[in-house]
């Protein structure tokens, strides 16, 4: 989401005149859009700005804007505690961002614009031409979230939950695939909540992705992140019949105990999950998942960390993110007690070799096979390419004759746990193209 934000706020300031730069100390003004999920982020935000204050020592101040979550949760303290931010602008209202900046620039007057305006945001970001072209393409349908885990700061930063338009949407994909997208990915915090009614019609993210699919030269269709509750018959129905929809799925569980997740105010338990992982299996075997998981939430036992550990044998997850519990102030976990740090780094530790071991053997799987590889970029170096499978497999390969765009049929003759190492060689149907 944050990709997707800078991309748009770099449009926002293009759309006024700026361009970006590599040399550090040529900018005259800097944007840093943080992230609040993680504890810590605060500081890292003032460490920051305090390594600015020393390149900038001997030469003009630049504009310092604070934009996303930690300027949302920390609003004009941040003003008062650090003046050498001069602009503190939250993820609902970055689209103010032009105007902020020329007026920064004719007044110097400071400004803290955290305020949740989140329609004319999207209202306005629609007539700010896109810069991005990228082959595998973000777009944001919906933001916020009214499902308030426990743990969880982002209905808080973000707000309560906000679908844009279905047009909008559709708009801007069409925008994105006419500058050479191949690929979308759809974004929301809580993306399959997504929920627009216009003229007594009633438009879900199955709507969205069977709209996609026809796109003539969009190739690939994914979403993240994904909520269990949400996971709709009509969203999965989606597998049987939109074939650009691909057969990766990231559905966050956070643990695998019924007892934290009530805790956790998860709203669904393990029954719930693993019953979906069975419905989407039953349309196509070969769907893979992959998943968050929160270690050593607040009382969590040695027999809760067990049963994460059992969810994770019985799905088979290919690829997921594991921290430990981490108090985001504010929300309702921020007050209990903490388990000991040396249990839960243990357990961390051990959870991540598991879930290593089914990354690595997944990818071993591939060996000596063709896989269908989306061709995302050119690597420095001599005809060597990135891409990605329809799992989302990261694949670095050789090639004499391809494209960023195309779709090539890559051998796999070896990996790592993060990468797959192959050869493109041409098939004669890629010929006959
Ligand atoms: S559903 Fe996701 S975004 Fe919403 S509160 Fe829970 S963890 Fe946070």
């Amino acid at each position: 989401m944050n990709e997707y934000d800078s991309n748009r706020i770099y449009d926002l300031a293009s759309n006024i005149g700026f361009n970006k730069t590599d040399i550090k100390t040529e900018a005259d003004c800097f944007v840093l859009n943080t992230c609040h999920i993680r504890e810590k982020a605060t500081e890292k935000v003032y460490h920051e700005v305090g390594r600015l204050k020393k390149s900038f020592k001997n030469s003009k101040k630049p504009m310092v804007i604070i934009s996303g979550c930690v300027a949302q949760a920390e609003s004009e303290e941040m003003i008062k505690r650090e003046p050498y931010i001069d602009i503190v602008i939250g993820p609902q209202s970055y689209h103010k961002i032009g105007d902020l900046i020329l007026n920064y620039q004719r007044k110097k007057s400071k400004f803290n614009e955290t305020n949740f305006d989140v329609i004319n945001k999207f209202d306005t970001l629609k007539k700010i031409p896109i810069l991005q072209n990228k082959i595998s393409s973000y777009l944001t349908i919906q933001e916020g979230c009214d499902k308030f885990c426990n743990f969880c700061v982002v209905p808080y930063t973000r707000g309560p939950e906000y679908s844009r338009p279905f047009k909008q949407i559709i708009d801007e994909a069409n925008i994105l695939v006419n500058k050479g997208a191949k690929e979308i990915i759809l974004l929301g915090q809580n993306v399959n909540a997504y929920n627009f009614s216009e003229n007594n019609k009633k438009y879900k993210l199955s709507s969205l992705i069977r709209e996609l699919n026809n796109i003539k030269n969009l190739k690939r269709i994914r979403y993240t992140t994904s909520h269990p509750k949400d996971m709709s018959e009509d969203l999965i129905d989606c597998y049987k019949d939109s074939e650009k929809l691909m057969p990766f799925l990231h559905l966050p569980i956070q643990s695998g105990s019924d007892r934290i997740l009530k805790l956790m105010n998860r709203k669904h338990d393990t029954k719930y999950y693993l019953n979906i992982i069975e419905k989407i299996k039953k349309i196509n075997v070969n769907i893979k998942f992959s998943s968050d998981f929160i270690i050593g939430y607040p009382s969590e036992t040695e027999k809760d960390y067990q049963n994460t550990i059992g969810i994770i044998k019985k799905v088979g997850f290919v690829n997921s993110y594991s921290f430990i519990f981490s108090p985001r102030p504010g929300t309702p976990a921020a007050n209990k007690d903490i388990n000991k740090l040396e249990t839960n780094k243990l357990r961390l530790k051990n959870l991540q070799k598991v879930l290593e071991n089914y990354q690595l053997e997944n990818n071993k799987k591939y060996i000596s096979k063709f896989s269908e590889v989306l061709v995302e970029n050119k690597l420095d170096g001599q005809n060597q390419y990135f891409g990605r499978t329809k799992f989302m497999e990261p694949v670095i390969f050789q090639s004499n004759d391809c494209e960023s765009g195309q779709i090539v049929n890559v051998k796999i003759n070896s990996c790592n746990r993060n990468n797959l190492f192959g050869v493109h060689k041409i098939s004669n149907s890629e010929r006959a193209a």
